[in-house]
């Protein structure tokens, strides 16, 4: 009886020790809030309300959260790693623009704005300067199948020189890309991704991103695949 006793207590505090923490940051800031959408919505506030959704989800799996400007007020990008400290992944939440070559102009509700319907999807990124790249790039892949999994399609367009900025494929099956000059994936000693959850310039799409069920199913299947990358003994 003492035995069992010990032995659960033991299983408590060990799955209390080694229960994760994910970073989850929000793309972009209050005053400088990114992608502007066919529909005119700033990127920042489609960033927040994924990031809110990821995080629920991730708590529901048992992993701990570190929230990162949800309030969109932090200082500078090399505030976010750092506010990450003591974290064991770091996942920053974006959506996803087209070079401005691209962009047609439309009237939406009596307003002036500009979209393409070319590119659509979602990508994921990790840079080859992140100290544990094997994790960053298990984790991304991780995330991608599960999106596609659940029917999410990822985006193909990201390792085009047409695209204006080719990021090359690091695992072309789940739409991951290396980015590798950007502070929130290497200024860090967390193993890091990049999410685009998708185009907000595309019309179509945009309106799928703003769906509260869809981004729930896909927050899931987000945190799923942090959950069972970060729980593979290594
Ligand atoms: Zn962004």
């Amino acid at each position: 009886m003492l035995k069992l006793a010990t032995l659960a207590l033991v299983g408590i505090i060990s799955s209390t020790a080694f229960a994760s923490e994910v970073a989850v940051d929000v793309g972009h800031t209050l005053a400088a809030s990114g992608a502007v959408s066919a529909r005119g919505g700033k990127e920042f506030d489609f960033n927040r309300v994924l990031a809110v959704s990821v995080s629920s989800a991730l708590a529901e799996r048992g992993l701990g959260v570190q929230p990162i400007n949800f309030d969109g007020r932090i200082d500078s990008l090399d505030a976010r790693p750092q506010q990450a400290a003591g974290a064991d992944f770091f996942i920053s939440i974006h959506h996803d623009s087209v070079p401005a070559e691209l962009l047609e102009d439309w009237d939406w509700n009596g307003s002036a704005q500009t979209y393409s319907d070319r590119h659509a999807g979602f990508a994921l990124f990790v840079s080859h300067d992140n100290p544990d790249l094997a994790t960053s790039l298990r984790c991304a892949s991780a995330i991608g199948a599960r999106l596609r999994r659940l029917g999410f399609v990822g985006a193909t367009h990201h390792a085009d020189a047409l695209s204006g900025r080719p990021r090359p494929y690091a695992d072309a099956e789940n739409s991951v890309h290396y980015y590798d000059k950007l502070i929130v994936l290497y200024r860090t000693p967390l193993p890091a991704v990049l999410f685009e959850a998708g185009v907000i310039k595309h019309r179509a799409e945009e309106l799928v991103l703003r769906d509260p069920e869809r981004q729930s199913r896909m927050a899931d299947a987000i945190a799923t695949g942090i959950a069972a990358c970060l729980y593979v003994p290594h």
